[in-house]
């Protein structure tokens, strides 16, 4: 074997992924949006503020059950009081990402340990904060993965869960031939060793649709994205998840014996033959 790269599950080889911060009522419609064409994401949410705007701005811990975890998606982090970790103390960071995530994870019943980053984020540093200081605290706060506000239109998987980058801002003014970019790549078609899976990452604010009057424009995103099967579409968790799952296969020193010790069926491309091992399963491939 000369290439072995990830599958996502059901072998195909591209993922797509939403990331939408704020938590502010313009989200039902994008949710609706995303539910009607099978698109999957997550909504990050700032701890502190739920249920406290008092306004027609932001939305009800009822209204997020209902609208985003009862349709499946994923909430997220995003600082409890949306302050840029780059620009705080270490001290006041950990207590902004803590403070979220005790909020959320009491306010809905489930564990909260996605991200993404309010404001500049890691964008710059002031104040005693620097990157290292940052991811440092954020794993021992239990965060796996925390989205940026970079656009990075390789379509690679994150060498840094800490510091995922998004494919595009929906509002980046070639944001859809981003997409086209996307769909254009075909992994199963490519040379041995640029069959590496492909993820597609959309991230914004749904206000911006309202306040742009531009939902023509996810409705065209979303219309595209969903047009082709070989996609898979989840949540930044669920994403996140399946890659550490697949980095868990354990290999015999030939590299021909595979075990999947986990829970999740994990799906495998090696020199343009698919291979798929069953949670515990072990599997032989040809010498
Ligand atoms: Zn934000």
């Amino acid at each position: 074997m000369r290439y072995r790269f990830l599958r996502f599950p059901g072998g195909k080889s591209k993922a797509v992924t939403f990331s939408y911060d704020d938590g502010c009522r313009d989200d039902i419609r994008l949710a609706e949006t995303m539910a009607r064409y099978g698109l999957k994401g997550t909504f990050n949410l700032n701890g502190a503020q739920l249920g406290k705007d008092g306004t027609d701005w932001r939305l009800t811990p009822g209204e997020i059950r209902r609208v985003i975890l009862e349709k499946g998606f994923e909430i997220a982090n995003h600082g409890a009081d949306h302050r840029a970790n780059g620009l705080l103390r270490p001290i006041e960071g950990i207590r902004e990402v803590l403070d979220c995530r005790l909020e959320l994870e009491k306010a809905f019943g489930r564990i909260v340990r996605g991200m993404a980053y309010p404001d500049s984020g890691i964008n710059f540093f002031q104040n005693g904060a620097s990157r290292e200081s940052v991811k440092r605290y954020l794993e021992d706060l239990d965060i796996v993965y925390a989205r940026t506000t970079v656009s990075d239109p390789s379509f690679r998987l994150p060498e840094d869960w800490l510091a995922w980058n998004p494919s595009c801002h929906h509002s980046d003014p070639d944001a859809l031939k981003c997409v086209d970019a996307f769909l254009a790549v075909d992994p199963e078609k490519a040379y041995v060793a640029s069959r590496y899976p492909r993820l597609f990452m959309l991230w914004g604010h749904s206000f911006e649709f309202e306040r742009a009057g531009n939902w023509a424009l996810l409705e065209e995103i979303c219309e595209r994205l969903s047009a082709e099967d070989g996609i898979w579409h989840a949540t930044n968790m669920e994403i996140y998840t399946y890659v550490r799952a697949y980095g868990s296969l354990i290999f015999s020193a030939d590299h021909l014996t595979v075990h999947n010790p986990t829970l999740l069926k994990i799906w495998f491309d090696a020199d343009g033959a698919l291979y798929a091992v069953e949670p515990g399963g072990t599997v032989r491939l040809p010498g």
